[in-house]
């Protein structure tokens, strides 16, 4: 008796935009070690290794065991660290849209070999699996299409990336409202591929802007929002630099000789539209790039008064719960290294613009009371911008 089911191998996939795992290793039936990929800079330096994002085919014949290993790498030049901790709930899905959570007991920290385990029983054949729930520019593109046919919406291509790619600058505005009176708040989402949290956050802003409710701050603001700071990075699967290895927040410094806008055209092109709007006589009265990190939230930059406004407002009406309050920020990112600035340091040096960074933990939320989601992330996209708003009144 034959039982073609049983010779259908457990399978794994990384054809598809945004995906990234290592070479897989099968142990044993059901046992697979799979080591992210991660990404090192321009010199081979500051590998970090919480991007993975793949798919199972095959899975829905019993407990399944993932090993994530080669985790190791360095941050701001310390070696030895890992973003992937004891406290790294990665996500499934069964329908590459929906995403949950893995709960504590399907998830195993070993310490001493710096390695995730998975331990699950998957209950579709097809399952895919991800750090944090992935925003490509396939998301983006829908975005960008369902926005279009706004009178208060305006797309501009600043530059392209090193594969050719536009870098989008979204500006959103009553039009009918004179900009004589109106604030000006400059966004940035994305600048690292593994951050999506950023950029889910970004989605729900622009929608909310570009909604109803979002009427009144279309009159008070002008909204100019860079949603997609390293779009190549975000398709193929990278992890924070961009495709010839440099950090795009950390190549802002004017002064150094560092910025060399070839290497990096993703930071030229967007330096270029902010220089440019300033140079037209417009003004800019707040600029914000949002990130995430694996357990810090705080927001830092360069006008305290602002920035403490600002907190004070997230803190009453959002999820943002921070692991420190508001501070100014430092001159650069990496003491003794030139040219590490950046993007809030780096246009709070160049043109006194009032500049701010936020991260936003992945880790437990005590706040919200879980873990975040990519509606936790939507609605406080929706909430920041109301904040902002209110700051800038
Ligand atoms: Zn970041």
């Amino acid at each position: 008796m034959l039982f073609p089911f049983l010779l259908a191998a457990i399978t794994f996939h990384i054809d598809f935009e945004g995906a990234s795992l290592g070479k897989v290793e099968q142990t044993s039936p059901g046992h697979f070690i799979c080591p992210v990929r991660g990404e090192a800079d321009q010199d081979g330096r500051n590998r970090q290794a919480n991007w993975y994002y793949f798919r199972v085919d095959g899975a829905a014949r019993g407990a399944l065991t993932i090993d994530l290993t080669n985790l190791v790498g360095e941050y701001n030049y310390t070696p030895g660290s890992h973003a992937v901790t004891s406290n790294t709930r990665p996500v499934f899905s069964y329908d590459n849209k929906t995403w949950m959570h893995f709960s504590s007991n399907q998830v195993e920290w070993d310490k001493q070999r710096i390695r995730l385990r998975l331990r699950f029983t998957p209950d579709r054949n097809r399952v895919w699996i991800a750090h944090v729930p992935p925003y490509t520019n396939q998301h983006l593109d829908a975005l960008l299409k369902d926005a279009r046919p706004s009178a208060h919406y305006q797309y501009e291509n600043t530059g392209n990336t090193v594969d050719g790619r536009p870098m989008p600058l979204v500006t959103i505005t009553n039009p009918r409202v004179p900009a004589v009176g109106k604030k000006v708040a400059w966004l940035m989402f994305r600048q690292h591929s593994w951050e999506t949290g950023s950029s889910w956050a970004g989605d729900g802003a622009i929608r909310f802007l570009l909604s109803e409710q979002g009427a009144a701050l279309r009159e008070q603001v002008i909204w100019k929002i860079f949603p997609m700071a390293d779009p190549d990075g975000v398709s193929r699967g990278g992890v924070r630099f961009n495709k010839n290895g440099y950090d795009l927040n950390r190549n802002w410094d004017p002064n150094r000789g560092m910025f060399q806008p070839g290497l990096m055209p993703e930071i030229a092109a967007q330096k270029k539209a902010i220089l440019a709007w300033l140079d037209a006589g417009h003004r800019i009265d707040f600029f914000l790039t949002l990130h995430n990190t694996e357990s810090g939230e705080y927001l830092e930059g360069s006008h305290a008064p602002l920035g403490e406004r600002l907190e004070k407002l997230l803190l009453e009406t959002t999820s943002f719960h921070p692991s420190r309050p508001f501070r100014r920020a430092e001159a650069s990112t990496t003491p003794g290294k030139p040219g590490r600035m950046n993007v809030a340091q780096g246009l709070h040096a160049e043109r006194d613009i009032p500049a701010f960074g936020m991260e936003q933990r992945v880790e437990f939320n005590t706040k919200l009371g879980r873990l975040p989601t990519v509606a936790d992330r939507e609605e406080f996209g929706r909430q920041l911008v109301q904040a902002i708003a209110a700051a800038l009144r």
